[in-house]
């Protein structure tokens, strides 16, 4: 007998992290076990189905306004050891990132390949929209098989599939919900490893990039109105034990990101925008900012704990570019002016800049937008890998991708909105740039089509599993170009 969740509760609206995307759902379901998947799946075989986890998507991918399923109760963890000695995690759909460590770290010496900044998120929600930290490739990459929940192309009825290898495999590594239901992933873990830190700052892009190949896994902030980088240079190195000073030291450090980084700095930034006068948040940003980032040397902490923050403790909504390396010094300097230019602190666009805008009829657009919208957060970058998947960000290229972060901490959102969109198609239509799936996504299909050469390919294996379009939403439709 299925579980039919929260009957009483169908009017109660679900709503994301960022408070942008809410619906009500008909229909919700909390399956036990992969029976009563299926059982759900057959039943809503003329509808509309989509999982919804841990909702921090600020995209419309999790919209479904007939039948939501919460997989929360998908959340084994299973660790097998190869012949070759390397570690194989099975976890299921619904596992939260941070128990799946958690669990990984008490029984074995190995963690995960990647992190994003926070881990909050399910597996299954991760891997749909390719997570990524900085360095390396999204975590969708490192994904060896899943056991989806979909249909039979010609019987119709529910199936389970699983996926090892080919087209398949690369289309279920990021499939933004498309595919089916994913039951579980399957990956292989990496040894344990620190991370040593300095935090540097530098004038140029080219002294900050001059540093990569010594610091693989740097990320680095633009400091708004200041204009001046400040650099996490990190490279991964063996973990070893700490002695007491060492410990002290680490935590010292934690303390400071946790207070200092995640609570106080966003407090500032609230109370800034709350008094309403942009002046002083540039003033912020020039003056104060620079001498509240603690500049640090050789800071060693364990991987997990380096690599994310409490970036979930208030609410915010965000828009990341994927900028091909060969274009980042191009694309910093349209976000330079453009920035500035909304900010209302240059009047004016060298040539080169205004004629690139003029080609793609932009031009006049941006000067209607002087002065409209002072952007009150860093610009944060990172690094990903080219990845082996059909349509993840970084799919199908030869180089890796430069993201930039635009966040917003402000309500309403109207004119970030319109800072965010301008920036999107002027950045998609002169430099290639792709959008984050799972982010802020003011595009279309017909904008970003010629972007993923193997978009029409991975349709037509989602055809295959959904051949009545069950796990095609409106986002499946307005952005990867499905029909139904
Ligand atoms: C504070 C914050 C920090 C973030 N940091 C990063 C970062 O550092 N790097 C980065 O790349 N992204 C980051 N993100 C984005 C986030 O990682 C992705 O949007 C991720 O998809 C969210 O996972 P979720 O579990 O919340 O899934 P949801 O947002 O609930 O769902 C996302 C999509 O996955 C589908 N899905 C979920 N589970 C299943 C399943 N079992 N089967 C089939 N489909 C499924 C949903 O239907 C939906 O389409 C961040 C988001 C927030 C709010």
């Amino acid at each position: 007998m299925m579980s039919d969740w929260l009957i009483t509760l169908r009017k109660h609206a679900i709503t994301n992290f960022g408070g942008n995307v809410s619906f009500v759902p008909k229909y919700r379901y909390k399956p036990q076990n992969e029976a009563e998947v299926l059982e759900l799946l057959n039943k809503h075989a003329g509808g509309k189905i989509r999982v919804v986890a841990s909702l921090h998507s600020w995209s419309d991918v999790v919209q479904c306004e007939d039948v939501i399923v919460d997989m929360s109760n998908f959340d084994s963890i299973q660790i097998a050891e190869t012949a070759t000695g390397d570690v194989l995690v099975t976890a299921g759909g619904g596992c939260i990132l941070h128990n799946l460590l958690d669990t990984i770290h008490s029984k074995t010496n190995s963690t995960l390949p990647t992190l994003g900044a926070v881990k909050v998120q399910t597996i299954a929600g991760v891997v749909s929209t390719a997570t990524h930290g900085s360095g390396k490739h999204s975590l969708s990459h490192y994904i060896d098989s899943l056991r989806v929940a979909a249909y039979d192309a010609e019987s119709g009825q529910a199936k389970i599939y699983e996926w090892k290898e080919g087209d398949e495999l690369l289309a279920a590594r990021c499939a933004l919900g498309c595919m089916g239901i994913i039951l579980s992933v399957t990956f292989h873990c990496v040894p344990k490893y620190d991370i040593e830190e300095n935090i540097s700052r530098f004038d140029t892009l080219e002294e900050v990039l001059a540093h990569e190949s010594e610091f693989p896994l740097q990320q680095f902030i633009l400091i708004p109105y200041l204009w001046c980088y400040f650099v996490y240079q990190r490279r991964a190195i063996p973990t070893k034990a700490n002695t007491f000073g060492e410990r002290l030291n680490i935590n010292i450090h934690r303390g400071y990101k946790l207070i200092g980084v995640d609570v106080l700095f966003h407090v500032a930034i609230k109370v800034l925008l709350s008094l309403g006068n942009p002046k002083l948040i540039r003033w912020f940003y020039k003056s104060i900012v620079p001498n509240i980032i603690v500049q640090i040397d050789n800071m060693v902490d364990n991987s997990s704990d380096a690599l994310t923050l409490n970036h979930e403790y208030f609410k915010h909504l965000e828009m990341e570019v994927f900028i091909p390396a060969r274009n980042i010094y191009q694309a910093t300097k349209l976000v330079y002016y453009v920035t500035s230019l909304f900010a209302g602190i240059e009047e004016t666009l060298p040539d080169e800049v205004a004629s690139e805008l003029k080609k793609i009829n932009m031009l006049e657009t941006l000067m209607e937008h002087k002065g409209s919208y002072t952007h009150h957060y860093p610009l944060f970058f990172r690094r990903v890998l080219p990845d082996d998947t059909l349509i993840s960000m970084t799919s199908g290229s030869n180089e890796p991708y430069y993201t930039i972060s635009f966040f917003t901490y402000q309500e309403p959102r109207t004119q970030f909105y319109e800072f965010a969109g301008f920036l999107a198609h002027s950045l998609t239509q002169l430099y290639e740039v792709r959008l984050h799936w799972g982010k802020y996504y003011p595009l279309n299909n017909s904008d970003i089509a010629q972007k993923y050469p193997r978009l029409e390919e991975f349709r037509q294996i989602c055809q295959k599993t959904d051949p009545k379009g069950v796990f095609r939403n409106d986002y499946a439709k307005r952005v990867l170009g499905f029909f139904d």
